[in-house]
C-alpha cells in the first residue's frame, strides 16, 4: 500500500466507526454553542493557516441538547470542508443565530461552489464532486454524510442554503433548548 492510500483507509475506518450505531450515543448534553465554535476555529487554525484561509465567527449565545463530540463532529467537517475547498486568501464565516425558535449554524466560504446538480448528491456517503477527486484533497467522501446523519438525529436537517463561483453557504438547523 502506498502511505495515501493507508491514510485513506485509515480515514475510512474512523468515519465508519463512528458512523456506526450513532443512535445509540446519548444526547443529552446542554451544549452552548459559541465556545463550541470557537474550539473548532481553534482546533482548524493550523489547517486554515496552511490554506491561507481566515476564519470568522459570529455566535449568538444560543443553547441546543444533543450530543457534544457529535455537534463537534458535525460543525468541524463542515468549517473542514470550507477550508479544504476554497482558494488561497479565501474565508470562512461560521454564523450562529436563532430564527423561528430554532438554531441556524450557517458555514460560509468564499471557494469555487458546487454545481448544482450536486447539490443532493454530496450528502450520499462516498459522492465527491470530481474535481476534489484528486488524491491531494485527501478525504473518502463520508463528511457530509455524517453532517447530515447528525443533523437528522437531532431533530433537525442540513442543505445547501446558496452556492455559486463565490462561494458556498450551507446551513444546519436543529431544535432550540432552554439555557440550562
Ligand atoms: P471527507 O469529508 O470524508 O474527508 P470529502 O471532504 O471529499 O471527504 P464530504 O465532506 O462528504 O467528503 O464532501 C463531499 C464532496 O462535496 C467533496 O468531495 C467536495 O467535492 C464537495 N464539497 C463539500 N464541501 C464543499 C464546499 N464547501 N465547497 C465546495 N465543494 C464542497
Ligand atoms: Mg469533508
Amino acid at each position: 500500500f502506498q502511505t495515501e492510500q493507508i491514510a485513506r483507509l485509515s480515514a475510512l475506518v474512523r468515519t465508519l466507526l463512528e458512523m456506526s450505531n450513532l443512535q445509540a450515543v446519548p444526547r443529552d448534553d446542554c451544549i452552548e454553542l459559541a465556545p463550541l465554535a470557537d474550539e473548532i476555529v481553534t482546533d482548524l487554525t493550523p489547517l486554515a493557516q496552511k490554506k491561507q484561509i481566515t476564519l470568522h465567527q459570529e455566535c449568538e449565545d444560543i443553547h441546543i441538547i444533543g450530543s457534544d463530540a457529535l455537534i463537534y463532529r458535525m460543525l468541524f467537517n463542515l468549517v473542514e470542508n470550507a477550508i479544504k475547498y476554497n482558494q488561497p486568501g479565501g474565508s470562512v464565516q461560521i454564523t450562529i443565530s436563532r430564527s423561528n425558535g430554532k438554531a441556524i449554524l450557517r458555514v460560509a466560504d468564499t471557494g469555487p461552489g458546487i454545481p448544482a446538480d450536486c447539490r443532493d448528491s454530496i450528502f450520499q456517503p462516498f459522492f465527491r464532486v470530481d474535481k476534489s477527486r484528486s488524491r491531494e484533497m485527501g478525504g473518502v467522501g463520508l463528511g457530509l454524510a455524517l453532517v447530515r446523519e447528525i443533523a437528522v438525529l437531532h431533530g433537525g436537517g442540513v442543505t445547501v442554503e446558496s452556492s455559486s463561483e463565490n462561494g458556498t453557504t450551507f446551513a444546519v438547523t436543529l431544535p432550540l433548548a432552554q439555557p440550562c
